[in-house]
């Protein structure tokens, strides 16, 4: 058995001293976060503990004390291994506390009787807290409990609590061919994928497409309205917040449509499964205004990313695995004879052999065809630790 950790959202009372007990331990990374700077230089934890524990220490519990010495170090170190090294102390602005719960520490416990107790800077303190239906049944499985996280948005108190599962372990590296599962993204035809034995799976995209369509007229249309309105000197406050919403309720439709694209391959994929996609191409350079076509794009590429990290959860659960192959022509290549045809729409027609078939699917095919020789061959293609993935895309040979 392999583990995995994973949250939970947890709804908590709006407790004014859990609420002062999230602005004392904001107030504490903020007071860390120069001396861990370090003039460019940032420290370890281990230095940082060192240099500051006695200046901090008081305010919140010991041990969340050094809970925050390790937060405030780790956002160094994690922006110094995205090669973007700081240029000047970060501002922590967000107001979130962190609890270690039971093999890690005592901060907070979830009580057998449904109370939530932990520690506050009024004391400890029981709170009532509640766990949404769809996550019930997961936190029933957790083999611990590690931590919850409270942050304040928007005036709410939200927790989220992590959890470690037990899970399957994943196939071997080099699994039987048969167990390659070949899928192709799109927008139309979210998912289409292909197993061994020719099963298909076909998951829809249009409804989600025809939604995302109309939000980015609704946004077209208020865009030309904000620009009206600054033109004329006017408010455009309403308008703004309109536009934001609208963009908060398309990302979340998005997440939501992805989670539930992963889910079902997940059951579909047949045991021991490696499911194979293409390589992501990267999206196109930053522009300080996208719209329509460039927009859409970008949009339904996003959404073929969330499909993709919502598979690899998916997989860690059920002991599949995860891989990629080169994207190159596999919707333009016969899935039966290899040589190059017509695609048409939905429709791909070969001119050498006479085969006729579905679109996506015979791209899918495609993609399964070149996992199984890459796997065959042995080549470390099917390996999607995100540090392989950063290797390979930074043109090192994997390891
Ligand atoms: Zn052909």
């Amino acid at each position: 058995m392999a583990q995995v950790q994973r949250t939970i959202p947890l709804l908590l009372p709006a407790d004014e001293d859990l609420r002062q007990t999230l602005a004392v331990f904001q107030a504490v990374e903020q007071q860390l976060s120069a001396p861990c700077f370090n003039g460019g230089q940032p420290l370890s934890a281990v230095r940082l503990h060192r240099a500051c524990y006695q200046q901090v220490k008081g305010q919140l519990n010991a041990q969340m004390t050094c809970t925050a010495i390790r937060l405030v170090a780790a956002a160094y170190q994690s922006a110094q291994s995205n090669r973007r090294p700081p240029q000047r102390p970060f501002q922590f602005r967000r107001r979130r506390a962190l609890f270690l719960i039971g093999p890690r520490g005592r901060d907070a416990s979830l009580r057998p009787d449904g109370t939530l107790s932990l520690w506050t800077v009024a004391g400890r303190k029981p709170l009532p807290y509640q766990v949404p239906a769809a996550f019930q049944q997961r936190l029933a499985q957790a083999k611990t409990i590690d931590s919850l996280t409270v942050l304040e948005r928007g005036g709410q108190l939200i927790g989220r609590l992590t959890i470690t599962l037990e899970v399957p372990d994943p196939p071997a590296a080099c699994p039987e061919t048969e167990a390659v599962v070949g899928i192709d993204l799109n927008e139309t035809n979210a998912l289409v994928a292909v197993d061994g034995e020719e099963r298909v799976l076909f998951v829809s995209g249009k409804a989600v497409k025809v939604r995302n369509r109309r939000t980015a007229k609704t946004r077209a249309r208020l865009q030309r309205k904000l620009a009206a309105r600054k033109a004329q000197h006017r408010d455009t406050r309403s308008v703004r917040r309109v536009l934001k919403r609208l963009g908060r309720r398309q990302r979340h439709r998005t997440q939501t449509f992805a989670q539930t694209v992963a889910k079902r391959l997940g059951e579909w994929a047949p045991p021991q499964a490696v499911l194979v996609f293409e390589r992501l191409q990267l999206p196109p350079p930053q522009q300080e205004q996208i719209r329509g076509r460039a927009l859409r794009r970008r949009l339904a590429l996003w959404q073929r990313g969330l499909i993709r990290r919502w598979t690899e959860q998916q997989a860690q659960e059920r002991g599949l695995r995860v891989g990629e192959v080169n994207p190159a022509y596999t919707s333009q290549t016969c899935s039966r004879c290899g040589q190059r045809g017509t695609r048409r729409r939905h429709r791909f027609t070969c001119p050498h052999c006479g085969f006729q078939e579905h679109a996506d699917i015979n791209a899918a095919r495609n993609i399964r065809t070149r996992a199984r020789s890459t796997v065959l061959r042995g080549s470390g293609l099917l390996s999607t630790s995100p540090e392989a993935r950063a290797a390979e895309a930074a043109g090192k040979p994997l390891a």
